[in-house]
């Protein structure tokens, strides 16, 4: 039994995110999408938030799961028995980053094998990040984040003007 972990902050899920789950749930027995609680940044989502927007877009995928953590992501892969863990990779700029993750991760577990899926080509400018800029402007974020993200975002933004 093949079990991997997608980690991320997912603030929130974009389509790049989705592609890359539905993609990498075809290569595991099971996929957990580890939401990470990360005290150090500030999301705009609530874990709750960004756990259960998943969810509900990943309902139709029978072996994926979604569960937040918090700490060390090997420590999260031990409690769980992963041994493999996915990751996106964009463009250059996110290779320095990924893979040092990657190596250090593998100092602390060897067993555990981190493998990087290449971003599907429409969506390799996209991030959360870039979603949330254009939604902080009023602008159409329809091509960034599925339909249901959409009045979830405005709500933020609308509610921070106030
Ligand atoms: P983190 O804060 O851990 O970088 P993100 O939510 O930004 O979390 O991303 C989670 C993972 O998804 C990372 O491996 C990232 O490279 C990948 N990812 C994000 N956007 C895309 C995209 N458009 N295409 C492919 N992978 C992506």
């Amino acid at each position: 039994m093949k079990r991997a972990i997608y980690p991320g902050s997912f603030d929130p899920i974009t389509f790049g995110h989705l592609d890359i789950i539905k993609r990498a749930s075809k290569l595991c027995d099971e996929l957990i999408i580890g939401v990470l609680n990360n005290k150090q940044k500030n999301p705009l989502f609530s874990i709750d938030e960004r756990v259960s927007m998943i969810s509900e877009l990943t309902e139709n995928l029978d072996n994926v799961k979604v569960e937040c953590f918090e700490g060390l992501l090997v420590d999260f892969a031990k409690k769980k028995d992963a041994q493999v863990i996915i990751r996106g990779l964009r463009a250059v700029t996110d290779f320095e980053n990924e893979i040092q993750l990657a190596q250090s991760n593998k100092v602390q577990y060897p067993e555990l094998e981190t493998l990087f899926m290449t971003t599907s080509l429409k969506y390799s400018y996209l991030s959360s990040t870039v979603a949330k800029e254009f939604a902080s402007y009023g602008g159409d974020i329809s091509l960034f984040v599925p339909p249901q993200v959409i009045p979830l975002i405005e709500a933020k933004f609308n509610n921070k003007e106030k």
